[in-house]
């Protein structure tokens, strides 16, 4: 089991690495949130050990950019803030358990162990439907083979859609899961519509089938239609 620690305190690393080795796991330490985001992207790990006050990006953020990328690898936070708000906010960022420090070694092997037999080896690293394929981890997005160029919005728009795949998504979502906006005080829709038309020219329009439909009144649905 390789497990990644995400800890800039050289002591706390060390000790983590050895203890860890010792019980038999292969471990690689990252001391900055930039080089474990690098790491987790090129190599796979089972487990990803963070710890959330870290210099530059910090814990939470790193998390949070993995989640989105759709990276499913369980994360352990480590973190030496107590606070209930911040437990809440990195398991809402997507983190599967959290250690508060100090903490009794025993503690976290019982934590690791529970999260390897949950495991979650089924990664979704690519999205697909029909001929349409989009790598999760590089951003590449393929319609027949053939490169598009999308914006960071658009991706993340046709990311969501093509985790709905088949469901109606209403603008009222896309608000909030896209763009984030929990209090609708300008209506989005407007914007909503034109990266819609955007990614349609992109991924529909040079293509022979259409697979972005407008559902009128409702929102919009990525389907194949069989003929
Ligand atoms: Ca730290």
């Amino acid at each position: 089991m390789r497990i990644l620690i995400i800890e800039d305190e050289k002591k706390v690393a060390r000790a983590l690495k050895e203890g860890l080795e010792a019980e038999n796991y292969q471990v690689t330490l990252a001391p900055t949130g930039e080089e474990g985001f690098f790491l987790v992207n090129a190599e796979t790990f089972d487990l990803v050990i963070l710890d959330l006050m870290l210099p530059g990006r910090d814990g939470l953020e790193v998390l949070t950019t993995l989640r989105k990328r759709g990276l499913e690898t369980p994360v352990l936070i480590l973190t030496a803030r107590d606070a209930v708000e911040d437990r809440v906010l990195g398991l809402d960022s997507g983190a599967d358990d959290y250690l508060i420090k100090p903490f009794a070694f025993s503690e976290l092997l019982a934590r690791i162990r529970t999260l390897s037999r949950r495991g979650r080896a089924d990664q979704v690293l690519r999205l697909k439907l029909a001929d349409l394929d989009v790598d999760l981890v590089t951003h590449k997005v393929r319609r027949s083979s053939q490169v598009l160029d999308l914006t960071p919005k658009e991706f993340d728009l046709l990311e969501y859609l093509l985790r709905h795949q088949g469901h109606v998504v209403s603008r009222e979502m896309l608000a909030r899961e896209v763009w984030q906006e929990t209090v609708r005080a300008t209506p989005l829709d407007n914007v909503i519509d034109v990266h819609i038309a955007r990614l349609r020219r992109k991924i529909d329009d040079p293509f022979e089938t259409h697979l972005l439909k407008t559902v009128r009144g409702v929102g919009f649905v990525l389907r194949e239609d069989k003929p």
